[in-house]
């Protein structure tokens, strides 16, 4: 039988709804261990809990630390394939840091549910056995860090959570799923063209992420002139507009040797030196705006950390976010 490790990190899908309160809360310990007969049907699985935490509390540290966890669980070649469970909210960036920082051919499955263990129709276990079949088919092999949610199989680099509460949350707006769970078997559509590796020692770095509205008052990018930050990403309008007010302030971080990446707010697409009006992508690609490649902006901001302890060359992390 195929060998699978299940790491535990939190999330709604190790929480329950508290009688009396109806406050969803970590309760019950062993709620994910209740799903192991069930997943004993597919695999030999194997639960540790790494943390227990609601996933607005994960950092790209512990995200770090969830990195070395899996690395020192593969040294042994024991497994077939690997699970993690995540809180939703932020899961689409553990997933990426993991993308990007894991040169692995095993599997990795990250999941978790939108509905706590003991409400009517919790998907947790659905999604966790979906994950296990998901994480021992050879041909999930090689794909990358995969997200597993709601019978579909996704690339950690393009899904996001789109809906607050409705279980089919995770999307890939750009490019769809590539794959499904179906009854019998894992069924894959398409497979991610390009993978990229980033040899890192840690998770941290200081890169805020600012989206551009209309009418943005300069002082909110001046005031990270005075801050220790490592890098900023912007995310602008349309194919890579932003306001030119805040030119002046984007061209001092930029003087100073602070990177600033551009992503685009549109959930589709890329952004390009395009527009020659003022603030237009021509203008902003002379500026030495970084250019991002269809990213959304919280990823953009994790792959700037990690790209970070390779090159702080502007021209090679311009090469970076072409990729
Ligand atoms: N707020 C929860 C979390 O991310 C949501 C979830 O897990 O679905 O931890």
């Amino acid at each position: 039988m195929k060998k699978v490790l299940v790491i535990n990190t939190g999330g709604t899908i190790a929480m329950s709804v508290e009688e009396g309160t109806e406050s969803v809360k970590p309760i019950d310990e062993q709620v994910l261990n209740q799903n192991l007969p069930y997943l004993s049907k597919y695999a030999d699985v194997v639960m540790k809990d790494m943390a227990n935490l609601p996933s607005p509390h994960i950092t790209p540290a512990i995200m770090n630390q969830l990195r070395q966890f899996i690395e020192n669980e593969l040294i042994n070649d024991i497994y077939d394939g690997i699970v993690i469970t995540h809180g939703t909210d932020t899961l689409e960036e553990t997933a990426y840091f993991l993308d990007l920082t894991l040169p692995v051919t095993v599997p990795i499955v990250v999941t978790g549910a939108m509905r706590s263990s003991n409400e009517l129709g919790a998907d947790g276990p659905v999604n966790l056995i979906s994950s296990v079949r998901t994480a021992i088919g050879p041909e999930s092999r090689n794909k990358g860090v995969l997200v597993v949610f709601n019978d579909e199989i996704h690339a950690a680099r393009y899904v996001t959570k789109t809906h607050t509460s409705n279980v089919a949350t995770f999307q890939s707006p750009a490019y769809g799923p590539i794959g499904s769970v179906m009854k019998k078997n894992i069924h894959y559509y398409h497979a991610p063209l390009e993978r990229e590796f980033y040899s890192i020692n840690h998770g941290n770095g200081n890169v805020p992420l600012v989206k551009a509205v209309t009418g943005m008052d300069p002082a909110w990018l001046t005031f990270l002139l005075e801050q220790n930050i490592d890098g900023v990403v912007i995310e602008a309008f349309g194919l890579g507009n932003l306001p030119p007010t805040i030119l002046p302030v984007l061209r001092q971080l930029i003087e100073k040797g602070i990177p600033v990446v551009m992503v685009s707010r549109c959930h589709n697409g890329q952004v390009q030196d395009i527009y020659g009006y003022e603030g237009g992508g021509q203008q902003l690609k002379e500026l030495g705006v970084i250019f991002s490649n269809g990213l959304n902006g919280q990823k953009a901001r994790l792959k700037l950390i990690v790209a970070l302890q390779q090159t702080t060359n502007p021209k090679e992390l311009q090469n970076c976010f072409e990729l």
